[in-house]
C-alpha cells in the first residue's frame, strides 16, 4: 500500500520510513548546520568539536539527542541518493527504496474514472479480487460456478476475459463509441490490447482508460449483487450507468469525444 503508483501501491505515506527520514533529515542539520541555536548547543555540549559522525553516543544525553545522533547510520544512505537536495520527501523516497514498475501503471494513473473503479481495478490486476476460485484455494466450501453466466467456473480470467455478461457489456459501450476492435482483437487479446492502447495522453487513451476501469468495476460489482443479494440488472442499464457517469468524470479534452456519440 506504501509502494509508488508506479510499482502497484497506493503511494500512502509508510509512517514508519516518515519518521526515520525525519530524524535523518535532523541528523544531517546537525553536521551541517552549525549557524543554528540548537545545532550549536548539542555541539558545545556533547560532541565538543569532535564529529558527530564518529563520537561515541553521549549515554548522559537525553533519549532524543541520542537518537538523533544514531541516525548518522542512515546519513549516507539518504545523502548518496539526495545530493544537493536534502529535503523530507526526497529523502523519505530514497529511504523508500527501488521498485520494478508495473506495466500496467499507466491504466492506474491519470485516469478519470472514479476512485472507488480504480481502486477494484488496481486490486483485478494484482489478481487479488476474490473469486470463487481464490477463496476455494484458501479451503472455503463456496459455489465456484460464475453467477453472472452460469455456465463456467469463476476465474479471475474467465470473469474478466471469457464471461459472457462482460463480453456483451463491453460490445454494448463499444457499440456506444463506434469503436470496432476487430478481428485481430479477438477477446482473449483485449487485455493486452487494452493495455497497448490506452499508453499514451491521447484523449482517446484517456476515454478508453476510463471505460475499461468503469466496466471492471461494474463487472465485479454486478457479480457481487448476484452473489450476496440475488439481484441482476440489465446489461443496458449498467452500460447507460457507465455512459453517464463517464460523460461527469471526464476531462474537458474526453468530454468533447464523447459527446459526438448519442447513448
Ligand atoms: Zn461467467
Amino acid at each position: 500500500m506504501c509502494l509508488p503508483k508506479s510499482a502497484g501501491g497506493l503511494h500512502i505515506t509508510n509512517l514508519k520510513t516518515w519518521n526515520r527520514a525525519a530524524i535523518t533529515k535532523v541528523c544531517w542539520d546537525l553536521e551541517h548546520k552549525q549557524d543554528r541555536l540548537w545545532v550549536r548547543w548539542i555541539h558545545s555540549y556533547y560532541i565538543e568539536g569532535q564529529s558527530s559522525a564518529t563520537i561515541p553516543i553521549p549515554q548522559q544525553a537525553s533519549w532524543m539527542v541520542r537518537k538523533v545522533i544514531e541516525a548518522r547510520g542512515n546519513l549516507n544512505q539518504a545523502q548518496a541518493f539526495a545530493a544537493g537536495n536534502n529535503n523530507m520527501r526526497h529523502i523519505y523516497i530514497n529511504m523508500l527504496g527501488v521498485y520494478p514498475k508495473m506495466t500496467w501503471k499507466h491504466l492506474i494513473c491519470s485516469n478519470d474514472a472514479r476512485p472507488k473503479a480504480i481502486f477494484t481495478l488496481r486490486v483485478q490486476l494484482h489478481g487479488h479480487l476474490n473469486t470463487a476460485e481464490r477463496l476455494i484455494s484458501w479451503g472455503m466450501m463456496v459455489d465456484s460456478i460464475c453467477t453472472l453466466c452460469q455456465t463456467h467456473h469463476e476465474t479471475k480470467e474467465h470473469l474478466f476475459v471469457d464471461c459472457v455478461f462482460g463480453k456483451s457489456l463491453w460490445a454494448r459501450l463499444m457499440q456506444w463509441l463506434k469503436w470496432v476492435t476487430g478481428p485481430a482483437h479477438s477477446w482473449p487479446q483485449r487485455p493486452h490490447w487494452i493495455l497497448q492502447q490506452t499508453e499514451g495522453k491521447s484523449a482517446r487513451a484517456q476515454v478508453l482508460k476510463m471505460i475499461y476501469t468503469e466496466w471492471t468495476h461494474a463487472v465485479w460489482t454486478e457479480r457481487n449483487q448476484h452473489v450476496f443479494e440475488q439481484e441482476e440488472k440489465a446489461v443496458e442499464s449498467i452500460a447507460k450507468e457507465i455512459a453517464c457517469v463517464c460523460n461527469v468524470r471526464a476531462s474537458v479534452k474526453c468530454r468533447s469525444i464523447l459527446q459526438n456519440y448519442l447513448f
